[in-house]
């Protein structure tokens, strides 16, 4: 009852107050948000219509941030400026006019202001200022943080926070940006510092609170170094700005099959026609580096499948050794070899009626890379007969 009820209410209610109209965000700002997809909003494109549980999933996060700002004012460090509306930048490639309402700020604001809010600004016993960002992330996420992937998109929003904060004489050069697990509430917190003149983020640490031996990251000495994360973002609202003049987008970011285009609100739209697109594609000279790329790749295969032959093999062979002495379990020193018999349950599609086979069917495109040997260089008429036969 009530497990349907709470995200049919979650889902209406933000419905009712949602705005889905672009304008650049700081959280959008980084690299590792689609340029097409947001070139698809800045369009007026309808997405997919998000789940009701997304809206759960959302405000979860601003529960998660509210939970960890009650920890750190328990805390020694003062927590203040949360939610601090920002003016971060005007944009020269927008007009001013139509003028845009914020809601968090309760005021008009041009339509070329980049405008953000701060998640806060914390305050040590010495009286040194850091920017605090805090994100909520699930577990997947999460652990590609752990395990040494840095976090660009939330790093760039930092560093625009940064940039903006100067405006106010707020003369910050350090920040913490911090990311709890939703499951397993463990946190992930990089210190960085940034020089908003060089638009320069370095950081400087990142701390696990389950212990830095879990972290991924190998900070060189002098810090891991990010220049010109502002400068891009700024590059990236201009190129949207550009697209959204001359009604185009920009190339696919991600490849078919990815999870990003999975989960991606326009997936259907952007590859409804790649099907015509693929087909028209030709045929490339490649360079001496790509060159080699596929020819390890060439040899990798050819030890894998000989690998795999021999392991199968292997396996024939000490499968049979158990068989011949009515064993599942062989003892060797430093070794057990188990049998074991398991059941695996499948459908026999041939019992189901064929109307509901149908309705059930379901089509995925994905891309299927075959490396193949051309004969000797110096038959190049061979060879190309010979990609051509291959491409057909
Ligand atoms: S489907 Fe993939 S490439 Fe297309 S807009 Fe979405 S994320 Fe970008």
């Amino acid at each position: 009852m009530l497990a349907e009820l709470i995200p049919k209410i979650a889902g209406m209610e933000a419905k009712e107050r949602e705005e889905d109209v672009y304008r650049p965000r700081p959280s959008c700002s980084g690299p590792e948000k689609c340029l097409r997809q947001l070139c698809y909003w800045s369009q007026g494109y309808a997405g997919k219509p998000f789940s009701d549980r997304f809206y759960l999933t959302l405000d979860d996060s601003s529960w998660h941030e509210e939970l960890t700002a009650d920890w750190i004012r328990k805390s020694v460090f003062r927590l203040h400026s949360t939610q601090m509306g920002i003016d971060i930048a005007e944009f020269g490639f927008m007009p001013p006019e139509p003028k845009w309402h914020c809601k968090v700020c309760k005021k008009e604001l041009p339509g070329n202001q980049f405008h953000g809010h701060i998640d806060a600004i914390i305050t040590d016993l010495l009286e040194e200022d850091r920017l605090l960002e805090h994100k909520a992330i699930n577990h997947f996420s999460f652990q590609r943080y752990l395990d040494g992937e840095y976090p660009l998109d939330y790093l760039t929003q930092c560093a625009a926070y940064m940039t903006g904060l100067r405006n106010y004489q707020i003369d910050l050069r350090k920040g913490n940006l911090l990311i709890k697990n939703k499951n397993t509430s463990q946190f992930l917190e990089y210190l960085f510092s940034y020089r908003a003149e060089t638009d320069f983020l370095v950081v400087e640490q990142v701390t696990s609170s389950i212990g830095d031996g879990a972290v991924g990251h190998v900070i060189p000495k002098g810090g891991r170094k990010f220049p010109g994360l502002f400068r891009a973002a700024l590059k990236r609202f201009e190129e949207i700005e550009e697209h959204r003049k001359a009604k185009t987008l920009p190339k696919r970011q991600f490849p078919l099959g990815s999870w990003q285009c999975d989960y991606c609100r326009q997936g259907k739209r952007c590859w409804s026609g790649y099907q015509e697109e693929f087909q028209a594609m030709g045929e490339v000279e490649l360079d001496e580096a790509s060159a080699e790329v596929v020819k390890a790749y060439d040899e990798i295969s050819l030890w894998c499948r000989k690998l795999g032959q021999q392991k199968e093999s292997l396996s024939e062979s000490i499968k049979e050794i158990l068989r011949t002495r009515d064993a599942k379990r062989g003892l060797a020193p430093g070794f057990v070899a188990v049998l074991d018999l398991r059941s695996r349950s499948y459908l026999d599609s041939q019992l189901i009626p064929e109307e509901i086979r149908e309705k059930a069917k379901r089509e995925s495109k994905f891309e299927v890379l075959n490396v193949r040997r051309l004969k000797a260089a110096g038959e190049a008429k061979t060879n190309q007969k010979e990609a051509q036969t291959y491409a057909n």
